[in-house]
């Protein structure tokens, strides 16, 4: 028979624990556009354990509604998810907002139009979350130039700063069968995604201090979804070694550009 995945998931913490540095964690939510039952869920989630959340909002299609709701909510932190999420890919390619075939001038309009509309949240970290977790890398410069700190993507990342100036904070464990049943992966795959990627970092196989990501999308959860988050969740209240970061904290390097009320307001004088 074959192992509980909780039990493989303490044993794994149990290594960590032995070489005294904690396991870091973060966690990103995609899609959050207005307030929604489920965005009160994920929120109300994240209050109750205590759990940082980054949530990427989608800047054309988010508002005031959205603002208000997270006004004062200090352990969210809103992040711009691409401008409007539109697939602006080839037929034949697999969906991106921007592909190398978009101009460099109809991106910069995008992503400044998005971060103005995003200077309207409080507590703001100028991350940037490309749809579909795509952005060709030949726009990483443009990134720099707009003031973006870090990018987030999926997947191990290759470069704690794949251009001067832009640092690389990835998530790792989606818990969405988006090719399947577009439900809960199931808790076997979810935290064998987790264990698998502590490994690689003990084992030194990829960067130890590159904190594990989880990547949620509150839109879609069904009610495995939500079991296993408030489970994964409980699970780590009672762990010394799991701490979660917020996305200020996870993203590698020392400076943090935190727009303050005082910076938001400069911003949206110019
Ligand atoms: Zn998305």
């Amino acid at each position: 028979m074959s192992q509980d995945p909780w039990d493989k998931l303490e044993g794994e913490l149990k290594l960590w624990a032995g070489d005294g540095a904690p396991a870091t964690f973060w966690w990103r939510d995609d899609d959050a556009a207005q307030p929604t039952p489920p965005l009160t869920q994920l929120t109300q989630l994240a209050q109750d354990y205590e759990i940082p959340l980054a949530l990427a909002i989608i800047p054309a299609q988010t508002g005031t509604e959205l603002q208000h709701q997270l006004r004062g909510v200090s352990f969210v932190t809103a992040v711009q998810h691409g401008h409007a999420h539109l697939n602006h890919a080839g037929p034949d390619e697999k969906k991106c907002e921007f592909p190398v075939s978009r101009s460099a001038d109809l991106l910069r309009q995008d992503l400044a139009d998005g971060q103005r509309i995003m200077a309207n949240f409080d507590n703001r970290l100028s991350l940037f979350v490309p749809p579909w977790n795509r952005l060709d890398e030949r726009h990483l410069p443009l990134l720099v130039e707009l003031g973006f700190t870090g990018i987030s993507q999926f997947g191990a990342a290759t470069s704690h700063e794949p251009q001067p100036g832009l640092r690389q904070l990835n998530t790792h464990v989606d818990v969405i069968a988006w090719k399947t049943t577009r439900g809960f992966v199931g808790q076997r795959r979810a935290l064998n995604a987790i264990c698998d990627h502590l490994v690689q970092r003990r084992l030194g196989q990829i960067r130890s201090d590159e904190p594990t990501g989880l990547l949620t999308h509150h839109l879609v959860h069904d009610q495995e979804t939500w079991t296993f988050m408030s489970r994964l969740f409980h699970f780590s209240k009672n762990c010394s070694t799991m701490k979660w970061l917020s996305a200020g904290e996870a993203l590698p390097g020392e400076a943090l550009q935190r727009v303050t009320n005082a910076a938001r307001h400069k911003v949206s004088q110019e």
